[in-house]
């Protein structure tokens, strides 16, 4: 006999995020293939009481301080929310610092946040995602963006990034729209980390570009 209900409601949102916090240290991050990647995140207005969010918010900052990664989005750690986190030691070469524009991004959280080109330059590196394990690929994304959203108290954000931060905030913007960096890449340049760490060091990606055959902007 069939029963009201063939599926069970989801539990609301806070539950959830209540449940996932019980267990102190890294969260699991979901992998792509998980339909939570691919879905429409919900605008954040208070779903979250302020003390549980500071909580997700400190979550997420460990589950990408252990990864380690530098964004992390709460759909992959399941939650369909339009929250991020940022933050880049950039502890890299020098002539990776200045071809990249890896400079360092302190932590921010970007809460509802969009981004719109800043002219029409674009930048093309390899980059890759904790929700994509063991895989890098070129992106070619604006070079430049302008950022709005709110941080965590609800102040309002509106600025410009540049360098790798720009390609940061776009990476994490994506997610919360279920957007992949797979979506966007040079798919013929896709490599292995250990083919990234064997052959695709240097500061940019034009020898792979002519070894694998894609093009550069
Ligand atoms: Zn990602």
């Amino acid at each position: 006999m069939p029963t009201p209900h063939d599926h069970a409601p989801r539990a609301p949102l806070a539950e959830r995020v209540e449940q996932l916090l019980t267990a102190d240290g890294p969260l699991p991050i979901v992998a792509a293939g998980d339909p939570v990647l691919r879905r429409d995140t919900e605008p954040f207005d208070g779903q979250l009481e302020p003390a549980l969010l500071t909580r997700f918010v400190e979550a997420l900052r460990i589950t990408m301080n252990a990864a380690p990664g530098v964004g992390l989005a709460a759909p992959q750690v399941g939650v369909e929310l339009r929250i991020a986190v940022i933050e880049d030691p950039a502890s890299v070469p020098e002539e990776v610092r200045l071809a990249r524009g890896r400079v360092p991004q302190p932590f921010r959280v970007l809460v509802n946040p969009s981004y719109q080109p800043v002219g029409t330059a674009r930048a093309a590196f390899f980059e890759g995602c904790l929700s994509v394990p063991g895989w890098q690929a070129v992106v070619a994304r604006h070079a430049e963006v302008r950022l709005r959203a709110q941080d965590e108290h609800g102040r309002t954000l509106d600025e410009l990034f540049t360098g790798w931060p720009a390609r940061i905030v776009q990476h994490e913007t994506d997610h919360l729209d279920g957007m992949l960096y797979l979506d966007r890449a040079e798919l013929r340049s896709l490599s292995s980390n250990e083919a990234m760490a064997e052959r695709w060091t240097q500061p940019t990606p034009r020898r792979a570009a002519e070894e694998l055959g894609f093009r550069l902007p």
